[in-house]
């Protein structure tokens, strides 16, 4: 992503991930130490897309 923050020192602490609620493929996730962004793939959802497409294969 373009809002990337070139933070001094960040690779040195765990990030905290605050995630936000599921509501697609991917939650975006904010670690409240640094502010850093980074996106999580939901694998519930993943799942379903699967079965969609497993239904739409047998079709
Ligand atoms: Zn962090």
């Amino acid at each position: 992503m373009e809002t990337h923050v070139a933070t001094a020192g960040a690779a040195e602490h765990v990030h905290h991930w605050r995630i936000e609620e599921a509501r697609g493929p991917v939650s975006r996730g904010t670690c409240k130490r640094c502010g850093a962004e980074k996106e999580f793939k939901n694998w519930i959802g993943e799942t379903d897309f699967m079965t969609n497409e497993e239904h739409r294969q047998a079709a």
